[in-house]
């Protein structure tokens, strides 16, 4: 078992080989453990609690990237939220030293430790889910849009690959409140953007609304298009 600060990151999976994590790159995704927020839709509430077995071991994850070396190009780190972790950086720091490119996705929860990795980083998939004020109601945590937008701002200073992605929450999903949310992220300097399906995958026991079906003829989509360099319609 390794030995290094970062055989303490928490794993709740790992994913061998995608196409559709890192932009342009064939990756592993890590799967970190721990989240601060609860957002009733999430899309792996297994990994919110940080507690449990690793699953697998960060030397087991170190022992098929050395064999994945030319094979893959790039490590992503994913969750939950893996920011939430300090071993987040010194298992980034040997994912480099092995030559892969670093790729995080992240809800910008804690803007202080996402500003300490940028040197680490290649590549940010970045969550925003609503505008700072809504956020209350997606995640169920006071200050999580400022946090979240913090680190927005803090990302396209630092002029780093940068994807901010929305999966839209029932009851923020309408056209106008859509609108609204693109085009603070366009004046703000966002180029890359994607929109995402959401999807009711959180297994819980009370009823929650369904998402609003997003289509390709949606008028927030057109405007989309129109106001971001890159554009996605993810899973729809
Ligand atoms: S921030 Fe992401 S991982 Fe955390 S609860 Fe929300 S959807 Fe789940």
């Amino acid at each position: 078992m390794s030995s290094t600060p970062a055989a303490g990151l928490r794993i709740g999976g790992l994913t061998p080989l995608t196409s559709v994590d890192y932009p342009g790159e064939l990756a592993a995704v890590v799967y970190c453990r721990g989240c601060p927020w609860r957002c009733p839709y999430c899309h792996n509430a297994d990994l919110q609690d940080p507690h449990g077995a690793p699953a697998p071991g960060w030397a087991e994850v170190l022992a098929f990237l050395q064999k994945r070396r030319g094979l893959l190009d790039a490590v992503v780190f994913s969750g939950g939220e893996p920011t939430a972790q300090h071993a987040l950086a010194p298992a980034m720091a040997e994912v480099r030293a092995l030559g892969f490119k670093v790729g995080l996705h992240t809800g910008g929860a804690y803007p202080r430790r996402l500003a300490a990795l940028l040197p680490l980083v290649d590549w940010v998939g970045l969550d925003i889910k609503a505008l700072p004020e809504d956020y209350p109601a997606v995640t169920g945590a006071a200050g999580s849009g400022e946090r979240a937008w913090q680190s927005l701002g803090m990302l396209l200073d630092a002029g780093v690959q940068l994807e901010v992605r929305t999966t839209p929450m029932p009851g923020l999903d309408d056209p106008a409140s859509l609108q609204a949310l693109l085009t603070r992220l366009a004046d703000k300097g966002v180029t890359h953007y994607a929109l995402q399906q959401c999807r009711d995958t959180s297994r819980r026991p009370d009823p929650l609304p369904l998402p609003r079906r997003l289509t390709d003829a949606g008028p927030e989509i057109g405007a989309a298009r129109r106001a971001f360099r890159r554009f996605t319609l993810r899973g729809v």
